[in-house]
């Protein structure tokens, strides 16, 4: 079990969490990302892979609307 770094008290427990993240204009809301929460001082961090996995995720479909309208354009 990983203790707090920020109180150096409480202990981090695995829940899942809504995430927001804004992505150019639009708003994009996860409802179930994997995140650890401090049982005492209620400090949250996201999962880093899942971000990293999220941050592909937008990438791919940003460029994909990227060449769909370069093709309209064409
Ligand atoms: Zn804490």
């Amino acid at each position: 079990m990983n203790i707090c770094p920020y109180c150096h008290t409480g202990r981090l427990r695995r829940r899942d969490m809504v995430y927001v993240q804004w992505h150019g204009d639009a708003l994009l809301v996860v409802d179930r990302m994997p995140a650890i929460i401090c049982d005492v001082c209620g400090e949250k961090a996201y999962d880093e892979q899942a971000v990293e996995h999220l941050q592909q995720l937008l990438w791919a479909s940003a460029s994909g609307q990227l060449s769909s309208s370069s093709s309209r354009l064409a």
